[in-house]
């Protein structure tokens, strides 16, 4: 018998950090099974899926560009992947092969990780952005059932995305001052401060106290957002855990074993950002 095997797929995927994600928990478990790179342009992707069980896959993550792209090769897609319109995790259930999102996942569990008990008391979120990031964020937090106020700087995005989930509200980022008075959680789900980017500026003086400031960036690991909202005494939560949480599912899936996300893991990462990324 073959070694298990497991990939992701993207294109390009070289920059991919989950190689190195999957290949620490392979090893600290002992188990002789593979992770790959599948550099696989959108014209191959049927040749793929045409050679997949020969192939002795497993399963896999799905990077850009084929997340909507594989959904016609799979048997079935779970809630996750079908609200949040993108697949990201594919494993074997039996004979079928299931596509599903893993990005809720891990924005709660890195969440759950850094502030355990957090859901206990906190009833309302505040989501800056309405694209990808935002919507795992929302997604996770609907399913928390926390209140969710989605503030993004183009309007109509963040009022789709509320309607899209239901039970939310769409603001432009004019809200927020008014929002921040009420917020038990307040997320970062742009771009803004992420290294090259400018800073994301929220008038923090305006934040209930004692909500938690999460920013789903990681390069750089402290944002200016999470910097001054820690000054302020805020409890704080970086990007990168929830990198890491997102890839717990699959490998459990893949290679029967739920992984732990260590600190000897989030040291390697961390290094591996600062070694290919100067000013981090
Ligand atoms: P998208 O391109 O889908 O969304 C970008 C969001 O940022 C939009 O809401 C956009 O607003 C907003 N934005 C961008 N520039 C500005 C600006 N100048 N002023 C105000 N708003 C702005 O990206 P993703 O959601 O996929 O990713 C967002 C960030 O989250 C990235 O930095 C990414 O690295 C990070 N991320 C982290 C993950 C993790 O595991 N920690 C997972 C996924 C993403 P508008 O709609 O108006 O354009």
């Amino acid at each position: 018998m073959t070694n298990p095997r497991a990939f992701i797929i993207g294109h390009p995927v070289a920059h991919s950090r989950s190689p190195m994600l999957h290949g620490y928990w392979l090893k600290r478990y002992g188990i002789a099974g593979s992770y790959e790179l599948a550099d696989v342009r959108p014209d191959e992707l049927g040749d793929f899926f045409a050679t997949y069980r020969e192939s002795g896959w497993l399963g896999g993550n799905v990077t850009v560009p084929h997340k909507l792209a594989v959904i016609p090769y799979l048997d079935r897609i779970d809630d996750a992947a079908t609200t949040m319109g993108a697949v990201n995790t594919i494993w074997w259930e039996g004979d079928e092969l299931v596509g599903g999102n893993t990005d809720a996942i891990g924005f709660l569990g890195n969440l759950d990780e850094l502030v355990p008990g957090w859901d206990r008391e906190a009833r309302a979120a505040v989501i800056i952005g309405a694209g990808g990031a935002a919507r795992a964020a929302a997604y996770g937090l609907k399913t928390r059932g926390l209140s969710v106020d989605l503030c993004n700087r183009t309007v109509s995005r963040a009022k789709e995305l509320a309607t899209h989930f239901g039970g939310m509200s769409g603001h432009g980022l004019d809200a927020l001052p008014e929002l921040l008075g009420k917020a038990d959680l307040l997320v970062n789900a742009t771009s803004l401060g992420m290294l090259g980017n400018d800073p994301l500026k929220v008038e923090l003086s305006m934040l209930k106290d004692g909500a938690i400031v999460y920013d789903v960036i990681y390069v750089p690991l402290e944002t200016r957002l999470l910097k001054d909202a820690k000054a302020r005494g805020h409890r704080t939560v970086d990007g990168l855990g929830m990198l890491l949480h997102q890839g717990v599912h699959g490998f459990r899936h893949w290679f029967g074993q739920t992984p732990e996300v260590t600190e000897e893991l989030r040291a390697m990462i961390v290094e591996d950002i600062r070694a290919k990324t100067p000013g981090a």
